[in-house]
C-alpha cells in the first residue's frame, strides 16, 4: 500500500504487512461542540486503521486531545478547564456515534505536561531552545532544515504568533508560555516558572511517549501543515529523532450551497450533522472525495449520500450473483493506491447493481457501513408459508386472494417478486 507524503511530495510505500503502521493524526482543540470539518480526519484515520485491519496489518491510531489552548481560555474566562472538559465529551461522544470505534488512544495534552517539561529541557541543553522571562522559545535558526515540510524559504516564516521582542528571531516558536493571571486560569509549575506548554510540543511529546521516536504515519488537516506539523518535524528531529516516516494530510471541507449563500459564516455540527442525515450519509459523503481533496459540504451534498444510502439498503433486492474473481482485487487495488475511496465506492455501487452481495457488505463494512447480514436475510416463515399461499393463490387464478396475501407480506417488511413459474422474496427499502 501507498499514500502521499507531505514530506516527499510522493507516493510513499508502507512496510510489509503486518508492518506496524503506528498513526497519529492531530485531534480538535476543545472548546465548542466540534464542526463537521473536525470529523474528516477522524473519520480518514479510522478508516486507514480499518483497512489496515481487513488486510494482515497491525495498526494503531493515536487521536490527541488539544485541551490547553487560547481558545479555551478565551471561550470560558475563570472556568476554562471545566470547558475543556465538557467539550472533551462531547467530541468522544459525537465521533463515538460515527459508529467506527475508537482510536487506540486518545491523550490530552493536560496529561502529559511533565513529559513535555522533560523534552523542553532536553531542546534547551542541546541549544534548540531558550528561555526568557519565563517563556521557552525554540530556536529555529538551530534547525537547518527548518521548512521543508511545508516548502517556506525559512527567511520569510510568519509563526502567526503576536509580536514578542523576547525572541531572539522573529521566526522562533513558544515552547513553553509564562502565566498570565488575568487571561489564563490554568498553570502548571515547570522550571521556568508557572505556566503552560506551547500548542506544537504536545503533539511531538505524546506521540513519543506512545510510539517512540519513531513511526510511521502522522496525519492531520492540511491546515496543520505550517505552522503545527513544522514546528513537530524541528522540536523532534533536533533532538535526533526521525519521528513520522510520512506524512498525510486531508484535505479541508468546505461549506457550499444554498444554505451557505443565504447565510454567510454557515457551519454545522458533527452533532446537528449527525441527527439531520444519520450516520451512513456523513460517512458515505466522506467517501465521495479522496481524502487528500477539499470536499463540498451542503445540504444538497447530503440529500445525494443518503440517497446513495438508500440503494445500498435496497442491495439485496437485487438477484444475488456469484462474482468473477478478480472484484475484490480491483477494490483492494483502489484503497491500496494512497486509499481513493471515489474509485472504491464506484466499484461498491457496481456490486450492488450486479447482485453481489457478499462482497458489497465486506467492502462496506470495511468503512462502518453495515448491510444485514446476508446469511440472515431470508424471510420468516410466516412470510414464506404467506408466499406459498399467495403462489397457490394464483394457480387457481384467485387473484383477489393473491393481491391481499401480497398486502400481508408487504407489511411485514418483504417484497414478492414473480418469476415464471416461482417467486422470490426480497426485503423492502
Ligand atoms: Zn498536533
Amino acid at each position: 500500500m501507498r499514500l502521499y507524503d507531505t514530506l516527499t511530495r510522493s507516493l510513499v510505500e508502507l512496510p510489509a504487512a503486518p508492518g506496524p503502521v503506528r498513526m497519529y493524526v492531530c485531534g480538535p482543540t476543545v472548546y465548542a461542540r466540534a464542526h463537521i470539518g473536525n470529523a474528516r480526519p477522524f473519520v480518514v484515520g479510522m478508516w486507514l486503521r480499518s483497512w489496515l485491519h481487513a488486510t494482515g496489518y497491525e495498526a494503531q491510531l493515536v487521536h490527541n486531545i488539544t485541551d490547553i489552548n487560547d481558545k479555551i481560555y478565551d471561550a470560558a474566562p475563570g472556568a476554562s478547564a471545566e470547558l475543556a472538559a465538557r467539550a472533551t465529551a462531547w467530541y468522544l461522544e459525537d465521533t463515538a456515534d460515527l459508529g467506527l470505534g475508537m482510536p487506540d488512544h486518545l491523550p490530552r495534552a493536560t496529561e502529559s505536561v511533565p513529559e513535555i517539561v522533560t523534552f523542553i529541557e532536553e531542546l534547551i541543553v542541546r541549544g534548540n531552545a531558550y528561555a526568557v522571562d519565563g517563556d521557552v522559545y525554540f530556536r529555529v535558526a538551530s534547525f537547518p532544515e527548518y521548512g521543508r515540510l511545508s516548502g517556506q524559504r525559512p527567511d520569510q516564516v510568519e509563526q502567526g504568533e503576536e509580536p514578542n521582542l523576547r525572541k531572539e528571531d522573529p521566526r522562533d516558536f513558544a515552547l513553553w508560555k509564562a502565566n498570565k493571571p488575568e487571561t489564563e486560569d490554568t498553570w502548571w509549575e515547570s522550571p521556568w516558572g508557572r505556566g503552560r506548554p506551547g500548542w506544537h510540543i504536545e503533539c511531538s511529546v505524546m506521540a513519543e511517549e506512545i510510539y517512540g521516536p519513531a513511526f510511521e504515519i502522522h496525519g492531520g488537516g492540511l491546515d496543520l501543515v505550517f505552522p503545527h506539523h513544522e514546528n513537530e518535524v524541528a522540536q523532534s528531529r533536533a533532538l535526533g529523532h526521525p519521528f513520522a516516516q510520512i506524512w498525510a494530510h486531508n484535505g479541508m471541507l468546505r461549506f457550499t450551497g444554498e444554505k451557505m449563500s443565504k447565510s454567510a459564516g454557515y457551519t454545522a455540527t458533527i452533532r446537528e450533522t449527525l441527527d439531520k442525515w444519520r450516520k451512513e450519509p456523513v460517512l458515505l459523503f466522506f467517501m465521495t472525495a479522496h481524502w487528500r481533496k477539499p470536499i463540498d459540504f451542503s445540504d444538497e451534498v447530503m440529500l445525494s449520500a443518503a440517497t446513495q444510502w438508500a440503494g445500498f439498503q435496497g442491495a439485496l433486492r437485487v438477484p444475488h450473483a456469484v462474482p468473477g474473481s478478480g472484484e475484490w482485487q480491483r477494490f483492494a487495488a483502489a484503497l491500496n493506491d494512497d486509499f481513493n475511496t471515489p474509485e472504491a465506492l464506484a466499484i461498491l455501487h457496481s456490486w450492488r447493481s450486479s447482485g453481489y452481495w457478499e462482497l458489497l457488505r465486506d467492502g462496506l463494512r470495511i468503512f462502518g457501513l453495515e448491510l444485514p447480514d446476508v446469511a440472515g436475510t431470508g424471510p420468516p416463515d410466516d412470510v414464506d408459508e404467506l408466499a406459498q399461499r399467495r403462489q397457490a393463490a394464483r394457480g387457481r387464478a384467485d387473484f383477489g386472494e393473491a393481491d391481499r396475501l401480497r398486502a400481508q407480506i408487504e407489511a411485514l417488511g418483504w417484497e414478492v417478486q414473480d418469476a415464471p413459474g416461482s417467486y422470490r422474496l426480497v426485503p423492502r427499502p
